[in-house]
């Protein structure tokens, strides 16, 4: 260190000598010797030449990085690489929402093929004296349960108009009629003295003294029938001619 202090101010002395001494700058012609060309000058001006080239070379290279595209090139974390990874996460979160979709409307798909196709002992009622084995009527919301209080001996599943509606165990149709207030009908009887009713339907698929299979496709929700507010299935369960809850026999969620 004390050799370079010592080279430093030797240096700057010899600058503060002949700072202010007059130089002459010529160019000569090699051949001729030749003046070409010549300029006074003191090597302060010199000194302050090269300062301020240094200077505007260093604010021409920062205006460049700065409002060029060769900002974006060198600097990872510049405002066009920041941007191109918010579109590639914009899109990739898309994708995952689509996957999610997908998924969910799959399940549905699984879900509604489950109530339809019903293999054998499977969706079997959970009831300890019933040997028989029941088939969710049709793919909806469930939006009324049964109510024991006379006013509701049914369940309503809300679902699209033209959702399928199946027999929920082989029987005969006993009823395939409209009625004023419960629209399209139909009653089937079963087995172990079960009958089945099904109300609102927007088409009927089956006539009088069908004879029907579990999970058969007997009718479509509809909404006819002036107790009908939208399109459901009024679904009605009796036992030995009583009204039952059809959740009991029924394998709902
Ligand atoms: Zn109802």
């Amino acid at each position: 260190m004390a050799f370079w202090r010592e080279f430093m101010k030797n240096y700057w002395q010899l600058f503060l000598s002949i700072k202010d001494k007059p130089f002459k700058g010529i160019v000569l012609d090699p051949d001729t010797l030749q003046e070409k060309f010549s300029k006074n000058f003191r090597p302060l001006d010199l000194l302050l030449a090269l300062l301020s080239l240094f200077f505007a070379g260093f604010v021409l290279s920062l205006l460049l990085l700065l409002f060029s595209p060769l900002g974006r090139w060198i600097s990872p974390d510049s405002e066009f690489a920041a941007h191109s990874n918010k579109q590639e996460i914009q899109s990739l979160k898309r994708q995952v929402t689509e996957l999610e979709q997908q998924m969910k409307s799959d399940q549905i798909y699984l879900e509604n093929l489950k109530n339809i196709i019903v293999p054998e002992g499977k969706n079997k009622a959970h009831h300890p004296n019933v040997s028989s084995s029941f088939v969710v009527p049709t793919n909806g919301m469930l939006t009324r349960e049964f109510e024991t209080n006379d006013k509701h001996k049914a369940l309503d599943f809300a679902a699209q108009s033209g959702t399928p509606i199946v027999s929920i165990q082989k029987g005969k149709v006993e009823k395939a009629t409209f009625d004023p207030l419960f629209g399209n009908l139909i009653e089937i009887s079963h087995p172990d003295r079960f009958l089945s009713k099904y109300m609102h339907c927007q088409s009927i698929l089956v006539k009088q003294g069908d004879s029907v299979s579990t999970g058969q496709n007997i009718a479509t929700v509809g909404s006819t029938g002036s107790l009908s507010s939208g399109p459901h299935l009024h679904f009605e369960l009796f036992l030995h001619g009583k009204s039952v809850d059809p959740r009991t026999y029924l394998n709902l969620p």
